[in-house]
């Protein structure tokens, strides 16, 4: 007998050992201690074998140690991890790894962790004005300084006034600066202390949302969706549902409903978001229902958290999980129900080895433990929603939003005409910013959304046409910031770089700014509106930890009327006081060569317009577009889930694209553009060989579209077919030969993009 074992190491495969006499046969999914070479390291057992022809040859060596006695990860996520690697053709070190929580023996994940926490003092409270009786001395000391107190000053001590024990330093600094609180504190008036924290990812969750009413009534729609997917969770099979029901229609609720069965009928619930940020809110509510049998588990969390979640889903201290893509790996036992929430989001898809996606093996989790699998979105993906038409999966729909609320009304603004009448400069058309006026007189909320970070997209030369490039990547670098802080970055690889006075290429001093991102729209919108808080929220205002979360609960709070952001704005959030969504350009990902363009882009129209309205009073949506009449921009605008179906389904149909057929795309690396490409020649044509008969087809090799990233070439070729495992052997079989090859190329299979 023998052990296949799994390390946590990216680069390496299965290994085997033998078990020494007198030691019990450790089981599938406990942890061995095993040599790797010279050092001891620790996996997991994922098979039992008689035969030792897996070592290829080489003595067998024996485990050192056995650490459980029963499995560590229970055998059904071990069988899960195993056809992750097999179906997306990765290796078993990077995927024991997706699997397995942070390092269990990592001294920081057990150290304590601290925080700096602010308190007001009493000469603070003073200054506010309040306290009068108690402290007269300090009073009257302090009241001419009370009365120079600056805006923010103030607005910090208002937000400590209310907390005795004091805030976290972060969150006041997301309000009033760092120097404001410096400030504050060489004036006595609030203090500063480090304190240890509680490694509860549900601290900053339950302040995030409210408590809603557990006795509101149902809508009917939502009603007989409930009793619908009752009804075929009882049956114990392996079922999919995708919810298809509009933005505002009152998803989540539904189910929360269908959770609550099936842990009364004693199985456990799996709730997928697609982003971190999501989590929160889900998991509150989730306490608030189920209590504290609810862990959340997704890589935002410290390590220490992370395992401390773990560990409570393996003990079964836990029955309803909320997480990301990662959670689809829960140690959880008896799954009777999975919820991938907005399905259609491509953060499911892991863009490193195992590429794998959330959704895909959510579903595959599902039919090994015969539980049903909830697909819900306003904006399905083809491919799910290809699944309901030909009677794969049910189609459960939802028309209305909840209350009859109105679904937002949309204008489209051609932006030509703006450019012809305020110049090609012009960020919002007049439609746009008499919205925004409108809202600002009624304290109403805006949001913005503009799928590109930065300030300008990029430098280029007026003399030679030339544009300022990334030294690594084949792009040009995007400005960030403006005036004395301006930068020249790079998205891919983080490079940064003054922005030249003159050009690279021709070294004239006639350089200009072209195209515009965030950080431009969040300045426009400020000096049209001096008056207005605005904030901005892309990946460079969130880096810093706990950064998304204050802004989501500002926002929340009413303490932005504008807020301006990428996708991260459009994401499923529930917002009530937004009643005006600006995209102030539809076109950004219309102009990539990638056969989801057209997709994305209605989604993403389609889910940002879902934010306006959500609350009592009706939502109002301005989209800014240089090509009004393209069916994605048409159909968003008119929330015509269908017939962009219909219509996208023709152009994946003709041109071969999935949900058609599959798709696998292979990138090989070089150090020279030839190398690469020769090398990828040569690959394309082992595999196209072993497709002769038909079974599939190979197309390029061709220059990837991004030709050059972080210093290497690429070279790119995509492999069409219907037999994904035909295709998939192909390629395994083909870089076999070449274990070198295979370390510069990158095999994904079924591409959520590629570029
Ligand atoms: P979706 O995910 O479908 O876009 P949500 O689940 O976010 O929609 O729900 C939209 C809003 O409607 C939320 O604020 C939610 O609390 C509220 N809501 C859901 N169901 C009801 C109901 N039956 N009655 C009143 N409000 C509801
Ligand atoms: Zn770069």
């Amino acid at each position: 007998m023998f052990l296949l074992v799994a390390v946590p190491v990216p680069t390496l495969d299965l290994l085997t050992y033998s078990v020494p006499d007198g030691v019990e046969v450790p089981p599938i999914g406990a942890r061995v201690v095993v040599p790797v070479g010279a050092r001891q390291l620790t996996g997991v057992v994922v098979d039992h074998t008689a035969r030792s022809e897996a070592a290829g040859g080489k003595a067998i060596k024996p485990i050192r140690q056995a650490l459980d006695a029963g499995p560590f990860v229970p055998a059904e996520v071990i069988g899960l991890a195993r056809w992750t690697a097999e179906h997306y053709a990765a290796g078993a070190g990077e995927t024991i790894t997706a699997v397995l929580p942070p390092k269990t023996r990592n001294a920081r994940a057990d150290a304590h962790k601290t925080r700096r926490v602010a308190a007001i003092t009493a000469a603070g409270l003073a200054v506010r004005g309040e306290r009068l009786g108690a402290t007269p001395d300090v009073h009257h000391g302090l009241l001419a300084i009370g009365a120079t107190m600056t805006e923010k000053q103030r607005e910090v001590l208002d937000r400590l006034a209310g907390a005795p024990a004091g805030v976290p330093v972060p969150e006041l600094t997301a309000r009033g600066g760092a120097d404001t609180i410096a400030r504050l504190v060489r004036n006595g008036w609030l203090t500063v202390r480090r304190e240890q924290v509680d490694r509860d990812p549900f601290e900053g969750a339950l302040v995030a949302s409210e408590p809603i009413d557990l006795n509101r009534e149902p809508t009917r729609e939502q009603a007989s969706a409930v009793a619908r997917l009752t009804a075929l969770a009882g049956r114990r099979e392996f079922h999919v549902a995708l919810l298809h029901g509009v933005t505002g229609s009152g998803k989540t609720e539904i189910y929360l409903q269908a959770a609550a069965t099936v842990r009364a009928s004693g199985r456990s619930v799996l709730m997928m978001v697609p982003e971190i940020a999501l989590t929160p809110v889900l998991a509150a509510l989730c306490r608030q229902r189920f209590g504290d049998r609810v862990a959340i588990q997704h890589s935002g969390l410290s390590d220490g958290e992370r395992h401390d979640q773990w560990q409570r889903i393996r003990r079964g201290a836990v029955d309803v999980v909320v997480g990301t893509r990662s959670a689809v790996f829960a140690p959880l036992d008896r799954v009777g129900l999975i919820v991938v929430d907005e399905e259609h989001d491509a953060s499911y898809k892991q863009e490193d080895s195992p590429r794998y996606h959330g959704r895909d093996v959510a579903i595959v989790r599902g039919h090994r433990a015969k539980a049903l699998v909830v697909l819900g979105s306003a904006t399905p993906s083809l491919e799910s929603y290809h699944h309901a038409m030909t009677g794969k999966y049910e189609r459960i729909t939802i028309e209305r939003r909840v209350l009859d609320r109105p679904m937002a009304a949309v204008t489209i603004v051609d932006m030509r005409d703006e450019y012809a009448e305020a110049g090609p400069d012009t960020v919002l058309s007049r439609a746009l910013a008499a919205a925004i006026d409108v809202r600002l007189t009624r304290r109403e909320q805006s949001l913005l959304l503009l799928n590109r970070r930065g300030f300008a997209t990029s430098v280029f030369c007026r003399q030679c046409a030339g544009t300022v490039e990334c030294p690594n990547c084949s792009v040009s670098l995007v400005v960030h910031g403006d005036g004395a802080s301006r930068r020249a970055r790079c998205h891919y690889c983080n490079y940064t770089a003054r922005v030249p006075p003159a050009c690279p290429l021709c070294a004239a001093p006639y350089l200009e700014q072209a195209g515009f991102g965030t950080e431009r729209v969040e300045a426009e919108v400020k000096r049209a509106y001096p008056a207005a808080r605005v904030a901005r929220m892309d990946r460079d205002a969130v880096r810093r930890k706990g950064a998304l979360s204050a802004l989501l609960s500002r926002f929340r709070d009413g303490d932005i009327d504008v807020l301006v952001g990428t996708q991260m704005i459009a994401k499923g959030h529930d917002f009530p006081r937004v009643t005006l969504v600006g995209v102030i350009s539809a076109d950004v990902g219309l102009g990539m060569a990638d056969f989801r363009a057209a997709e994305r882009t209605f989604q993403l129209l389609t889910q940002v317009a879902g934010r306006a309205g959500r609350g009592e009073r009706p939502g109002e949506a301005v989209i800014q577009t240089l090509y009004p009449d393209h069916y994605s921009i048409q159909l968003a605008c008119r929330q015509d889930y269908p017939a962009f179906y219909d219509r996208e389904l023709r152009f994946r149909t003709a041109m071969r694209y999935p949900p058609i057929v599959c798709l696998v795309n292979i990138v090989v690396r070089g150090r020279t553009f030839g190398a690469a490409m020769d090398d990828a020649a040569g690959l394309a044509e082992r595999v196209r060989r072993a497709g002769a008969d038909g079974a599939f087809r190979v197309l390029g090799p061709a220059p990837a579209p991004l030709g050059k990233l972080r210093g290497e070439y690429r070279a790119q070729f995509l492999i069409k077919g219907v037999n994904r495992k035909r295709m998939r052997d192909a390629v395994r079989t083909a870089l076999a030969l070449s274990p070198d090859l295979a370390r510069r190329t990158t095999v994904d299979i079924d591409p959520i993009s590629v570029l």
